[in-house]
């Protein structure tokens, strides 16, 4: 590369205060000392104040790549469009991507940035990206465009014309031209402009190794992307180029919706003489939609898409946690089969398992792999978690659990012990709805009793359950009670003796007992009556039956 008179004249009149060269950022911040094979990976999103599923799913990825190879994930805050900008939105990136589980080894944190190659917040780094965009002024690789937005549109109306490609490139960028003179008169007079580089791109086809797609031919860049923005900011193109450079990432891990651009980053990358990371272009996250068509997930149609959804609802981290990794690797529900109780670190992730085509993201799963996760979770530890969704997001309810975790305990273990155990705890939402009748202010009855026993059978039977309830009869007794009761109103003791004569029986125990279990429970349908009974304690059983006896 000739380096020209001009050029280094036009770079100092551009960038009349930056006297630090790339070489001092090289020095700065030297190659970490790593182990061969060590990953250094990022996290980079715009504080936007919307944390979605694809940040996590992303997040997994960079945090596996990291921590399996003994290197490194870090946090940059992509924070340069301050249009997008919202308070707040740092902590709550942190804070989420904390409570499912991901951990930063440096970068932006909740106290300010840790780790010696920051800072991490682009904002802070103006200087840096104004120090390599003058040495590609000085080197002829940039320069100042002072195109307004009117004749933007007008070339963009007379490329349409032409049917040529849209953009600034080739004989369409003719800030290219313009002499040392001209462009500083045209500064000195106080003209905005935007910094672009000058592409070298001549129509090639580029090849590139993506990490997860494999060999990737690409029609090479020939536009003149905007590097800094009117006010000195530089766009996400150059910005990313600059920070994943000098904060030495090997893998930038990033939405498939990154790929057209590549090509440009790729010449970004070479005009800078810098090597190039590993590009890990992931799927995006899909659903299925009406008539059964994959669809994106869209953050106007799709509540799931946003992290706050989960934490709202109360699925457990590790449920969440162990779902993403079923959709990020296609084999890791095999080897889970094989390794139960080992913890999800233990599996060998591998981006080239990764799926190329759009991942899968179904809710029912996720219920599904939750069901699971949370049977392999101490009742009484299950309890602290409800406790702390309660208190976020239900405070009213959070007495019902802190500091009740025997008598919560019990009710979350009721029929989870045995080789057959209930599988239907989901989430701290459905888990408060599905035992709520367990606390005497929660308690509705949401069910009728069965229509075939009538409301004289109904108090006759409640009446004579309370006169006979003993406390300390165990299961047998206390069901033997049911069924003389029944007999004694014209139930059949049994269900096969109604099903024999119909006509005999106004209908069996199983009906005697729904009369009981509604007025204990609310509901038709429960784990274990005894069970609930011996939880619930004699003095709530008998006042509950007697709620529902008239005086
Ligand atoms: N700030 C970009 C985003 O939020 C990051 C893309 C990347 O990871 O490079 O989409």
């Amino acid at each position: 590369m000739t380096i020209s008179g001009n050029d280094i004249r036009m770079a100092k009149l551009l960038f009349p205060n930056i006297t630090a060269t790339p070489e001092h950022y090289e020095g700065l911040f030297p190659q970490r000392g790593l182990t061969a094979g060590a990953k250094v990976t990022r996290l980079a999103p715009s504080p936007t104040g919307f944390i979605h599923l694809g940040n996590l799913y992303g997040a997994f990825v960079d945090e596996r790549l990291a921590h399996q190879s003994e290197g490194v994930f870090f946090l940059r805050i992509e924070d340069t469009d301050e249009k997008r900008y919202v308070d707040g939105a740092v902590d709550v990136i942190i804070s989420s991507l904390k409570f499912f589980g991901i951990d930063f080894d440096e970068g932006a944190g909740p106290d300010g940035d840790t780790g010696d190659y920051g800072p991490y917040h682009q904002s802070n780094r103006t200087d840096v990206y104004q120090c390599f965009a003058k040495h590609l002024v000085e080197r002829g690789c940039a320069y100042p465009c002072f195109l307004t937005e009117q004749e933007i549109s007008e070339i963009r109306q007379a490329q349409e014309k032409r049917k040529e490609n849209p953009g600034i490139y080739g004989e369409w960028a003719s800030g290219r031209d313009l002499t040392f003179e001209q462009v500083e008169s045209r500064v000195r007079s106080g003209m905005p402009y935007v910094l672009r580089l000058k592409s070298a791109g001549a129509g090639g086809t580029i090849h590139v190794e993506d990490g997860i797609r494999g060999t990737l031919a690409m029609p090479e860049n020939n536009q003149d992307v905007v590097l800094l923005k009117t006010n000195g900011v530089p766009t996400y193109h150059f910005a990313h180029v600059v920070d994943d450079h000098l904060m030495r990432t090997t893998h930038v891990v990033r939405g498939a919706e990154w790929l057209p651009s590549l090509p440009i980053h790729i010449e970004l990358f070479k005009m800078l003489g810098f090597p190039l990371p590993v590009y890990c272009h992931t799927a995006q996250l899909m659903k299925l939609g009406e008539g059964g068509n994959k669809r994106k997930l869209s953050k106007r149609e799709d509540p799931e898409l946003s992290l706050d959804y989960y934490r709202n609802e109360g699925y457990h981290p590790n449920a969440v946690r162990e779902y993403l990794l079923t959709i990020l690797n296609s084999d890791y529900e095999e080897w889970r089969r094989a390794n139960p109780g080992k913890d999800a670190g233990e599996f060998p992730f591998a981006i080239e398992k990764m799926s190329t085509s759009g991942a899968l993201f179904d809710l029912d799963k996720l219920n599904d792999v939750s069901k699971d996760v949370l049977l392999g979770i101490p009742a009484e530890e299950l309890c602290g978690f409800m406790a702390g969704w309660a208190k976020e997001f239900r405070p009213e309810i959070a007495g019902l659990f802190e500091g009740n975790e025997t008598y919560v305990g019990r009710i979350l273990d009721l029929g989870r012990s045995g080789s057959n155990p209930r599988k239907d705890l989901i989430c701290a939402k459905q888990i408060f709805e599905f035992i709520r009748y367990f606390f005497d202010s929660y308690f509705t009855a949401v069910d009728e009793p069965p229509p075939n026993v009538s409301k004289a059978d109904a108090s006759a039977i409640l009446k004579s359950y309370l006169d006979t309830y003993c406390h300390g009869d165990d299961q047998q007794q206390w069901f033997g009670k049911i069924r003389e009761i029944g007999a004694s109103l014209g139930y059949a003791a049994k269900p096969k003796d109604f099903k024999k004569n119909p006509d005999q029986y106004k209908g069996h125990v199983g009906d005697v007992s729904t009369v009981i279990r509604i007025a204990l429970v609310g509901r038709a349908q429960s784990p274990d009556l005894w069970e609930i009974q011996q939880i619930l304690g004699e003095e709530r059983v008998r006042q509950r039956i007697k709620n529902c006896v008239p005086a």
